[in-house]
């Protein structure tokens, strides 16, 4: 729908180029020549534009703008005044003419000034309006010449309106439209615009809606109306204004639209969030219920293995005691090859409970559940009834054992059981990592509180990565060259654990094809005394 121009004019002749160049520009043009039908045709129909090119002197191009500028229903209307020469005394009413206007422009005219500014009075500088997707803009209003300057408004912004004469058509239609923008007539009739608005906001929750008031209103009713919508604007609208007015106004539509997606995507990742939480919650459930079935399991397990061990270790005693007794009283008269077998079955048997000591010695100090079987020890007797149950091997294996120990040596409070064990698993460990021909040295010392035993050899030695580690269970060095003997990786560790148990301090100092040193200290007194608290 093209844009009408009213243009005032003195006479037909003068009327004719101004016309035809704002018609040729695609405008539609109605001429009026009197003051008084300017007024009556822009109140029956007001026009987008008006264009007064009337003569100056005189003061008929002031009047016929107060006429316009005067009424509020034209008020809006823009106005471009074609001015001649002023004659000098004519400056203050040019003054004036100026000031009323919205643009002037000097004859003789120049057609592409004229139409560029009435074009930028209408709000077409920039063209259609295409930033955003074509929105429906709803006109509940029975002014069919609002509704059409708000259709025109609407193609302009590339926009369309569509128009409910009623307010229950305009309810109906916020509701199954789904308009953008919601523009009400606040003289249409019904239970009054509040009321209309109250509904359509119901109908149509964040869609903006803007009031259309007469003329002039103003006071409390003004601005009553103005707090129930988001707009209030003032009929008759000029198609700049509108077109502003629905570009703000869509503005506001996409921005709570873009806020309500924004709250609907935190909403979203609130919900993800929290079945996440929830999965997660159940994942752990699961996870420690599997948890305390694998303890259940492995503590099963473990009490089962640790029954096994021990039943091992009655029939492994006798097959020793049974070995032994072989031994000594008849490996003299039996054949050489029976001899061998002997011998190996019987070191085969002291391996095997070695073995099966060390396993429930770790198991019973580790869990701290049977106490140390305490009482003074005398380090050289244990040092002298343990070194007899080597000899054997060391013979076999062809190794010297030295003995380095003083006169005597204070009482320690220990298991003996216990200290036996770790001695033996230290001289077994020199025996079977010193190659033939090698020395043993066992030596003890009594100094600063402490007595300190050190079970020396010229084995293999250890590299000093692997000094701390092969304390820890299971751990073993593999050495090329070195035939790997038959081991747990359990006998340091069950020294260690043993010799702190007691309050002591285990350690080894060995360089590689030399040999070995561990030593172990107990405490004679003092704090972590392995003696008993003195009564
Ligand atoms: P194993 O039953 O394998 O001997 P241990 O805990 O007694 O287990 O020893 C762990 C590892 O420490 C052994 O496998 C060996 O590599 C190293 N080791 C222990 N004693 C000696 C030693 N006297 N000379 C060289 N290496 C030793």
């Amino acid at each position: 729908m093209k844009d009408r121009i009213l243009l005032m004019a003195k006479d037909e002749a003068s009327a004719q180029a101004t016309r035809r160049v704002l018609e040729e520009a695609g405008f539609r043009v109605t001429v009026v020549f009197a003051e008084e039908t300017l007024a009556q045709a822009a109140q029956e129909e007001p026009p987008d534009l008006v264009v007064l090119d009337v003569p100056f002197p005189g003061d008929e191009g002031l009047r016929a703008c107060q006429v316009l500028k005067g009424d509020p229903r034209c008020a809006r209307i823009p106005l471009v005044a074609l001015v001649g020469t002023f004659a000098p005394e004519e400056a203050e009413a040019e003054a004036i003419l100026m000031r009323k206007a919205d643009a002037c422009l000097c004859k003789p005219l120049e057609q592409e000034l004229l139409v560029g500014q009435v074009r930028e009075l209408l709000g077409e500088a920039a063209g259609p309006h295409r930033e955003e997707a074509p929105r429906t803009i709803l006109v509940v209003d029975d002014d069919a010449q609002a509704v059409e300057a708000v259709r025109r408004a609407a193609e302009r912004e590339g926009h369309r309106a569509v128009q409910a004469a009623s307010p229950e058509q305009g309810l109906n239609l916020a509701l199954s439209l789904g308009p953008d923008l919601i523009l009400v007539g606040a003289m249409l009739g019904g239970a009054g615009p509040l009321n209309l608005v109250a509904q359509l906001r119901r109908a149509a929750p964040e869609v903006p809606i803007v009031l259309m008031a007469p003329p002039g209103l103003e006071g409390p009713v003004a601005e009553a109306l103005e707090e129930a919508a988001d707009g209030l604007v003032a009929k008759p609208l000029s198609p700049g204004d509108l077109r502003a007015l629905l570009r703000q106004q869509l503005l506001l539509r996409r921005l709570r639209q873009e806020g309500q997606e924004r709250t609907r995507q935190a909403r979203e990742v609130k919900d993800r969030l929290l079945e996440r939480h929830l999965l997660l919650g159940q994942e752990h459930k699961r996870l420690q219920q599997a948890y305390r079935r694998l303890q259940e399991e492995t503590a099963g397990r473990e009490s089962f293995f640790e029954m096994v061990i021990h039943d091992l270790r009655n029939p492994l005693g006798v097959i020793v005691g049974a070995l032994e007794v072989l031994r000594q009283e008849w490996l003299q008269a039996a054949p050489p090859d029976l001899q061998e077998v002997l011998r190996s079955a019987e070191q085969s048997a002291l391996q095997m409970m070695a073995l099966v000591d060390n396993v429930l010695g770790i198991e019973r100090l580790e869990r701290g559940r049977i106490p140390l079987d305490r009482g003074e020890v005398d380090l050289l007797d244990l040092i002298r009834s343990t070194t007899p149950l080597v000899r054997a091997r060391l013979a076999a294996k062809g190794l010297t054992l030295v003995e380095d120990l003083p006169e005597t040596l204070p009482q320690v409070w220990a298991d003996w059981g216990i200290l036996a064990r770790v001695l033996l698993n230290l001289l077994d460990n020199a025996i079977k990592f010193t190659p033939s021909g090698g020395t043993v040295i066992l030596s003890a010392a009594y100094e600063g509180e402490k007595v300190q035993v050190t079970v020396s050899d010229t084995g293999v030695g250890i590299a000093p990565a692997d000094w701390d580690r092969i304390f820890e269970k299971f751990e073993r060095v593999r050495r090329p060259g070195m035939p790997q003997e038959l081991g747990s990786g359990l006998g340091l560790a069950f020294c260690k654990l043993a010799v702190e148990a007691h309050g002591g301090r285990i350690w080894v100092r060995s360089e590689e094809g030399v040999g070995s040193q561990f030593s172990f200290t107990l405490p004679v007194s003092g704090e972590g005394s392995a003696f008993p608290p003195r009564a």
